[in-house]
Protein backbone atom coordinates (compact mmCIF):
# COMPACT_ATOMS: atom_id res chain seq x y z
CA UNK A 1 0.00 0.00 0.00
CA UNK A 2 2.65 2.20 0.68
CA UNK A 3 4.89 1.69 -2.23
CA UNK A 4 1.46 2.20 -4.17
CA UNK A 5 1.16 5.93 -2.54
CA UNK A 6 4.94 6.62 -2.79
CA UNK A 7 4.76 6.02 -6.78
CA UNK A 8 0.98 8.05 -6.96
CA UNK A 9 2.81 10.66 -5.17
CA UNK A 10 6.06 10.42 -7.35
CA UNK A 11 3.98 10.31 -10.79
CA UNK A 12 2.24 13.36 -9.24
CA UNK A 13 5.08 14.92 -8.92
CA UNK A 14 6.50 14.78 -12.24
CA UNK A 15 3.54 15.72 -13.39
CA UNK A 16 3.67 19.39 -11.54
CA UNK A 17 7.67 19.49 -12.78
CA UNK A 18 6.36 19.37 -16.39
CA UNK A 19 3.56 21.91 -15.73
CA UNK A 20 6.03 24.20 -14.05
CA UNK A 21 8.47 23.99 -16.77
CA UNK A 22 5.80 24.07 -19.62
CA UNK A 23 4.55 27.13 -18.18
CA UNK A 24 7.75 28.85 -17.08
CA UNK A 25 9.01 28.45 -20.79
CA UNK A 26 5.67 29.86 -21.76
CA UNK A 27 5.86 33.25 -19.77
CA UNK A 28 9.57 33.61 -20.98
CA UNK A 29 8.55 33.63 -24.51
CA UNK A 30 5.55 35.46 -23.80
CA UNK A 31 7.29 38.05 -21.50
CA UNK A 32 10.50 38.62 -24.50
CA UNK A 33 7.37 39.03 -26.45
CA UNK A 34 5.58 41.57 -24.88
CA UNK A 35 9.01 43.89 -24.31
CA UNK A 36 9.55 43.30 -27.97
CA UNK A 37 6.58 44.75 -28.67
CA UNK A 38 6.76 47.68 -26.24
CA UNK A 39 10.43 48.44 -27.14
CA UNK A 40 10.53 48.50 -31.24
CA UNK A 41 10.98 51.84 -32.32
CA UNK A 42 7.62 53.47 -33.24
CA UNK A 43 6.24 57.10 -33.23
CA UNK A 44 2.02 57.51 -33.36
CA UNK A 45 -0.86 56.89 -31.18
CA UNK A 46 -0.25 54.32 -28.53
CA UNK A 47 -2.72 51.31 -30.03
CA UNK A 48 -3.23 52.86 -33.48
CA UNK A 49 0.92 51.94 -33.99
CA UNK A 50 0.54 48.48 -32.52
CA UNK A 51 0.39 45.63 -35.20
CA UNK A 52 -2.56 43.25 -33.95
CA UNK A 53 -0.63 40.33 -31.95
CA UNK A 54 1.00 42.82 -30.49
CA UNK A 55 -2.46 44.50 -29.53
CA UNK A 56 -3.57 40.94 -27.95
CA UNK A 57 -0.73 41.22 -25.63
CA UNK A 58 -1.01 44.40 -24.49
CA UNK A 59 -4.92 43.92 -24.26
CA UNK A 60 -4.05 40.51 -21.83
CA UNK A 61 -1.19 42.60 -19.55
CA UNK A 62 -3.24 45.56 -19.60
CA UNK A 63 -6.45 43.82 -18.27
CA UNK A 64 -5.17 42.45 -15.70
CA UNK A 65 -3.62 45.26 -14.61
CA UNK A 66 -6.55 47.55 -14.78
CA UNK A 67 -9.04 45.27 -12.79
CA UNK A 68 -5.98 44.29 -10.33
CA UNK A 69 -5.77 47.91 -9.61
CA UNK A 70 -9.48 48.93 -9.71
CA UNK A 71 -9.80 46.52 -7.07
CA UNK A 72 -7.59 48.38 -5.27
CA UNK A 73 -9.29 51.74 -5.23
CA UNK A 74 -12.45 49.81 -4.54
CA UNK A 75 -10.88 48.38 -1.27
CA UNK A 76 -9.72 51.98 -0.39
CA UNK A 77 -12.96 53.46 -1.01
CA UNK A 78 -14.63 51.16 1.58
CA UNK A 79 -11.32 51.52 3.56
CA UNK A 80 -12.78 55.49 3.71
CA UNK A 81 -16.19 54.81 4.65
CA UNK A 82 -15.55 52.92 7.15
CA UNK A 83 -13.31 55.30 8.80
CA UNK A 84 -15.19 58.24 8.09
CA UNK A 85 -18.98 56.76 8.56
CA UNK A 86 -17.91 53.73 10.74
CA UNK A 87 -19.57 51.02 8.32
CA UNK A 88 -18.20 48.84 6.09
CA UNK A 89 -19.78 49.30 2.44
CA UNK A 90 -20.23 46.48 -0.42
CA UNK A 91 -18.01 45.85 -3.45
CA UNK A 92 -20.68 46.96 -5.78
CA UNK A 93 -21.13 50.25 -3.66
CA UNK A 94 -17.45 50.82 -3.50
CA UNK A 95 -17.32 50.48 -7.80
CA UNK A 96 -20.27 52.43 -8.29
CA UNK A 97 -19.04 55.02 -5.79
CA UNK A 98 -15.65 55.42 -8.31
CA UNK A 99 -17.64 55.50 -10.98
CA UNK A 100 -19.88 58.27 -9.89
CA UNK A 101 -16.86 60.29 -8.69
CA UNK A 102 -15.11 59.82 -12.22
CA UNK A 103 -18.41 61.30 -13.65
CA UNK A 104 -19.02 64.19 -11.63
CA UNK A 105 -15.36 64.96 -12.17
CA UNK A 106 -15.21 65.00 -16.00
CA UNK A 107 -18.33 66.51 -15.62
CA UNK A 108 -17.06 69.51 -14.21
CA UNK A 109 -13.99 69.56 -15.92
CA UNK A 110 -16.14 69.61 -19.64
CA UNK A 111 -17.90 72.37 -18.56
CA UNK A 112 -14.81 74.20 -17.36
CA UNK A 113 -12.32 72.84 -20.61
CA UNK A 114 -15.10 72.08 -23.38
CA UNK A 115 -12.35 71.60 -25.69
CA UNK A 116 -11.03 68.19 -25.34
CA UNK A 117 -14.62 66.58 -24.59
CA UNK A 118 -13.72 63.76 -21.95
CA UNK A 119 -15.20 60.91 -21.85
CA UNK A 120 -16.22 59.46 -18.53
CA UNK A 121 -16.33 55.79 -19.82
CA UNK A 122 -12.82 55.13 -20.76
CA UNK A 123 -11.55 56.64 -17.17
CA UNK A 124 -11.60 54.88 -14.27
CA UNK A 125 -10.16 55.45 -10.46
CA UNK A 126 -7.36 53.09 -9.91
CA UNK A 127 -4.99 52.88 -7.01
CA UNK A 128 -1.92 50.34 -7.54
CA UNK A 129 -0.79 50.63 -4.10
CA UNK A 130 -2.37 47.91 -1.82
CA UNK A 131 -1.56 50.01 1.28
CA UNK A 132 -4.75 53.13 2.25
CA UNK A 133 -2.17 55.13 3.79
CA UNK A 134 0.42 54.83 0.81
CA UNK A 135 -2.46 55.12 -1.89
CA UNK A 136 -4.29 58.40 -0.43
CA UNK A 137 -1.10 60.20 -0.89
CA UNK A 138 0.22 58.71 -4.32
CA UNK A 139 -0.58 60.95 -7.05
CA UNK A 140 -0.77 59.63 -10.31
CA UNK A 141 -2.63 59.62 -14.07
CA UNK A 142 -1.94 56.44 -16.24
CA UNK A 143 -2.47 56.37 -19.78
CA UNK A 144 -3.13 52.44 -21.08
CA UNK A 145 -2.48 51.62 -25.25
CA UNK A 146 -5.67 50.48 -25.31
CA UNK A 147 -6.85 53.87 -25.03
CA UNK A 148 -8.14 54.35 -21.52
CA UNK A 149 -7.07 56.41 -18.28
CA UNK A 150 -6.73 55.68 -14.87
CA UNK A 151 -6.90 58.50 -12.24
CA UNK A 152 -5.10 57.37 -8.80
CA UNK A 153 -7.37 57.02 -5.25
CA UNK A 154 -5.69 60.19 -3.72
CA UNK A 155 -7.21 62.32 -6.04
CA UNK A 156 -10.74 61.21 -4.99
CA UNK A 157 -9.27 61.55 -1.18
CA UNK A 158 -8.39 65.13 -2.30
CA UNK A 159 -11.62 66.39 -3.39
CA UNK A 160 -13.18 64.91 -0.29
CA UNK A 161 -11.15 67.07 2.02
CA UNK A 162 -10.66 70.13 0.00
CA UNK A 163 -12.15 73.22 1.43
CA UNK A 164 -13.60 76.31 -0.43
CA UNK A 165 -10.61 77.60 -1.52
CA UNK A 166 -8.32 74.37 -2.47
CA UNK A 167 -11.82 73.37 -4.33
CA UNK A 168 -11.32 75.73 -7.84
CA UNK A 169 -7.35 74.70 -7.69
CA UNK A 170 -8.37 71.31 -7.24
CA UNK A 171 -10.40 71.22 -10.38
CA UNK A 172 -7.56 72.65 -11.96
CA UNK A 173 -4.87 70.26 -10.76
CA UNK A 174 -7.55 67.21 -11.75
CA UNK A 175 -8.01 68.81 -15.38
CA UNK A 176 -4.13 69.07 -15.49
CA UNK A 177 -3.90 65.22 -14.43
CA UNK A 178 -6.69 64.06 -17.22
CA UNK A 179 -5.40 66.31 -19.71
CA UNK A 180 -2.24 65.52 -19.79
CA UNK A 181 -2.94 61.62 -19.88
CA UNK A 182 -5.40 62.49 -22.69
CA UNK A 183 -2.20 63.95 -24.57
CA UNK A 184 -0.53 60.66 -24.51
CA UNK A 185 -3.26 59.01 -26.37
CA UNK A 186 -2.93 61.94 -29.22
CA UNK A 187 1.13 61.21 -29.39
CA UNK A 188 3.74 59.18 -28.24
CA UNK A 189 7.00 58.28 -29.09
CA UNK A 190 8.01 54.64 -28.89
CA UNK A 191 11.77 53.79 -28.10
CA UNK A 192 13.84 50.71 -29.86
CA UNK A 193 16.30 48.02 -29.33
CA UNK A 194 18.78 49.15 -31.73
CA UNK A 195 19.78 51.45 -29.62
CA UNK A 196 21.85 51.49 -26.48
CA UNK A 197 17.83 51.25 -24.60
CA UNK A 198 18.58 53.93 -21.76
CA UNK A 199 19.62 56.23 -23.50
CA UNK A 200 16.86 56.52 -26.07
CA UNK A 201 14.07 55.69 -24.01
CA UNK A 202 15.00 58.41 -21.50
CA UNK A 203 15.35 60.79 -24.31
CA UNK A 204 11.84 59.87 -25.53
CA UNK A 205 10.08 59.58 -22.49
CA UNK A 206 10.72 63.02 -21.57
CA UNK A 207 9.45 64.64 -24.56
CA UNK A 208 6.63 62.66 -24.17
CA UNK A 209 6.17 64.21 -20.79
CA UNK A 210 7.11 67.92 -22.08
CA UNK A 211 4.26 67.36 -24.80
CA UNK A 212 2.12 66.08 -22.82
CA UNK A 213 2.25 68.95 -20.59
CA UNK A 214 2.31 71.34 -23.01
CA UNK A 215 -0.91 69.70 -24.87
CA UNK A 216 -2.80 69.49 -21.40
CA UNK A 217 -2.77 73.54 -20.94
CA UNK A 218 -3.24 74.24 -25.02
CA UNK A 219 -6.39 72.44 -24.12
CA UNK A 220 -6.85 74.47 -20.96
CA UNK A 221 -6.07 77.48 -23.01
CA UNK A 222 -3.67 78.52 -20.12
CA UNK A 223 -0.98 80.90 -21.33
CA UNK A 224 2.79 80.17 -20.25
CA UNK A 225 2.71 81.67 -17.06
CA UNK A 226 -0.45 80.69 -15.39
CA UNK A 227 0.07 76.76 -16.84
CA UNK A 228 3.41 77.29 -14.84
CA UNK A 229 1.68 78.38 -11.41
CA UNK A 230 -0.95 75.66 -11.73
CA UNK A 231 2.05 73.00 -12.36
CA UNK A 232 4.00 74.60 -9.14
CA UNK A 233 0.74 74.73 -6.99
CA UNK A 234 0.61 70.77 -7.98
CA UNK A 235 3.81 69.86 -6.85
CA UNK A 236 4.17 72.22 -3.74
CA UNK A 237 0.88 72.35 -2.21
CA UNK A 238 -0.76 69.15 -3.22
CA UNK A 239 1.98 66.73 -3.71
CA UNK A 240 4.15 68.42 -1.04
CA UNK A 241 7.54 67.53 -3.38
CA UNK A 242 10.56 67.14 -1.13
CA UNK A 243 12.87 67.61 -4.02
CA UNK A 244 11.90 69.37 -6.94
CA UNK A 245 15.17 68.94 -9.53
CA UNK A 246 15.15 65.10 -8.41
CA UNK A 247 14.78 63.00 -12.26
CA UNK A 248 13.49 59.70 -12.74
CA UNK A 249 13.22 57.58 -15.52
CA UNK A 250 10.25 58.19 -16.68
CA UNK A 251 9.76 62.07 -15.60
CA UNK A 252 12.15 64.54 -16.03
CA UNK A 253 12.04 67.13 -12.60
CA UNK A 254 9.32 69.04 -11.44
CA UNK A 255 11.81 72.34 -11.84
CA UNK A 256 12.41 71.34 -15.35
CA UNK A 257 8.63 70.54 -15.93
CA UNK A 258 7.76 74.06 -14.96
CA UNK A 259 10.38 75.36 -16.97
CA UNK A 260 9.27 73.73 -19.78
CA UNK A 261 5.89 75.40 -19.85
CA UNK A 262 7.51 78.83 -19.02
CA UNK A 263 8.71 78.14 -22.47
CA UNK A 264 5.28 77.18 -23.63
CA UNK A 265 5.99 75.83 -27.01
CA UNK A 266 6.41 72.27 -28.39
CA UNK A 267 8.86 72.75 -30.83
CA UNK A 268 12.71 71.95 -32.55
CA UNK A 269 14.27 74.06 -29.75
CA UNK A 270 12.32 72.16 -27.01
CA UNK A 271 13.38 68.88 -28.25
CA UNK A 272 17.39 70.59 -27.57
CA UNK A 273 16.53 71.82 -24.59
CA UNK A 274 15.44 68.48 -23.37
CA UNK A 275 18.61 67.00 -24.39
CA UNK A 276 20.65 69.57 -23.06
CA UNK A 277 18.95 69.49 -19.57
CA UNK A 278 19.38 65.21 -19.97
CA UNK A 279 23.03 65.81 -21.04
CA UNK A 280 23.32 68.03 -17.97
CA UNK A 281 22.45 64.96 -15.29
CA UNK A 282 24.15 62.40 -17.02
CA UNK A 283 27.11 63.93 -19.08
CA UNK A 284 28.00 65.32 -21.89
CA UNK A 285 26.92 64.15 -25.32
CA UNK A 286 25.27 61.15 -23.24
CA UNK A 287 22.30 62.67 -25.90
CA UNK A 288 24.09 62.92 -29.37
CA UNK A 289 22.86 64.95 -32.62
CA UNK A 290 22.20 61.30 -33.66
CA UNK A 291 19.43 60.78 -31.40
CA UNK A 292 18.03 64.35 -31.66
CA UNK A 293 17.78 64.16 -35.20
CA UNK A 294 15.95 60.89 -35.39
CA UNK A 295 13.78 61.51 -33.12
CA UNK A 296 13.15 65.09 -34.60
CA UNK A 297 12.47 62.69 -37.82
CA UNK A 298 10.08 60.51 -36.29
CA UNK A 299 7.93 63.51 -35.23
CA UNK A 300 8.05 65.06 -38.48
CA UNK A 301 6.92 61.42 -40.02
CA UNK A 302 4.55 61.42 -37.38
CA UNK A 303 3.02 64.89 -38.35
CA UNK A 304 2.85 64.04 -42.11
CA UNK A 305 0.24 61.06 -40.88
CA UNK A 306 -1.85 63.14 -38.79
CA UNK A 307 -2.26 66.68 -40.37
CA UNK A 308 -5.01 66.63 -38.14
CA UNK A 309 -2.90 67.14 -34.87
CA UNK A 310 -1.23 69.89 -34.41
CA UNK A 311 2.17 68.20 -32.87
CA UNK A 312 4.03 71.49 -32.98
CA UNK A 313 2.08 74.50 -31.18
CA UNK A 314 2.37 77.39 -28.38
CA UNK A 315 0.59 78.10 -25.66
ZN1 LIG B 1 2.79 61.54 -18.51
Amino acid sequence: MIVLVLKVMSVIETILKIVAVVLGLGGLVWLIHYTYARTRIKVGTGISTLLPSERINLDIMENIYIKNNQRHAWKHVNRYYKKKFGKRISTEDACRITEDFIQETVAKINEKYPQAELCPDNIFLYSDCPNYKDASKSYNGQSYDCGVTGLSFAYYILVQISNEYDRNMNEDILANVLFHEYAHHIFRLYSGLRFPINRKKLFINYIDECFADLMCFKLMNKMPKEAAEILRYKYESVYHSKNMYSASNTHPSNHFRIKVLEYGKFDQRLIKMIADYINTIKGREYIREKEIKEVTEQIEVFMQKHPDIEVQFSL
